[in-house]
């Protein structure tokens, strides 16, 4: 086995999105704009109303997936097909928007914590224009697993640790794991040689490949073909992501990823024409 090496940390920066969510950008930011496959990744953490309530209204999206895991709060998702389903915490939703649909992600909560992830994954020009397909997962069919050393994982996406995640049939050969460490314990895993993988500190601080991140701190591995964490003193919760990067060009606007400007410009055509309904 080869173990994988921390070549870049990414640091969150707070932004907001969508009306007035406040969060913490991981990418794309100024210098980062993808790490391919992967073209945003946000954690959005907050116990005041006032900065989540407001949500993500309906909006398009073509030529990528959104995942949306939750770690607290309940977010109801509808689209313009009549498609609607309700994450909890704990739960995931991978969408693959493909040729496009028009939705709107609403807390469906007035106070307390609403906090979890959105990452976008692209597609290879010949998915792009695939039919929109959810996969929804309710928190109970997320498996989990705990380890001898005390370390839980939790599988959305792909195999660790011996069980595997219930999200299928899409592209790129995805991993999706939430990992608890508790203090100073260690866990190792094989991962596709062929993947780009990123580990995302999101509670305490951890040693991933070599390098010493604290929380809101994303590792970004190079080559190999397993990864090593090793919490910190106050344990550590760490999300695992890994898909095959595309190495296609990329056009983007806003909620369209395509691969040329005219198909971006198609897109908003299309979007304007109501040919996404
Ligand atoms: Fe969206």
């Amino acid at each position: 086995m080869t173990q994988r090496t921390t070549q870049q940390i990414i640091t969150g920066q707070e932004t907001s999105d969508g009306a007035g969510v406040h969060m913490k950008r991981l990418f794309p930011v100024q210098g980062i704009m993808q790490v391919d496959p992967f073209l945003l990744f946000d954690e959005f953490g907050s116990d005041d109303p006032g900065t989540y309530i407001g949500g993500f209204p309906d909006h398009p999206h073509r030529g990528f997936e959104t995942v949306t895991y939750m770690l607290a709060g309940l977010m109801r998702h509808f689209d313009n097909k009549g498609n609607s389903g309700l994450l909890e915490p704990g739960g995931a939703q991978w969408m693959t928007a493909g040729r496009g649909l028009v939705h709107s992600e609403m807390p469906e909560q007035t106070d307390g914590l609403m906090r979890g992830f959105q990452i976008w994954i692209n597609l290879p020009a010949a998915e792009k224009m695939v039919a929109p397909r959810y996969q929804d997962y309710r928190p109970d069919q997320i498996p989990a697993k705990t380890l001898a050393n005390g370390t839980t994982l939790r599988v959305v996406a792909g195999s660790a640790g011996g069980i595997e995640g219930p999200v299928n049939g899409v592209s790129r050969q995805p991993l999706l794991v939430d990992v608890t460490l508790p203090a100073g314990t260690s866990w190792r895993n094989a991962v596709d040689a062929e993947a780009t993988v990123l580990a995302h500190v999101f509670e305490g601080s951890a040693a991933i490949g070599g390098r010493d991140l604290g929380v809101t701190q994303m590792a970004v591995l190079g080559d190999g073909d397993e990864i090593e964490i090793t919490a910190g003193p106050d344990g550590a919760r760490v999300l695992i992501l890994a898909a095959r990067p595309i190495g296609e060009p990329v056009a983007r606007a806003g909620p369209f990823v395509m691969n040329t400007r005219a198909e971006i410009e198609q897109a908003f055509a299309d979007y304007q024409a109501g040919r996404f309904e």
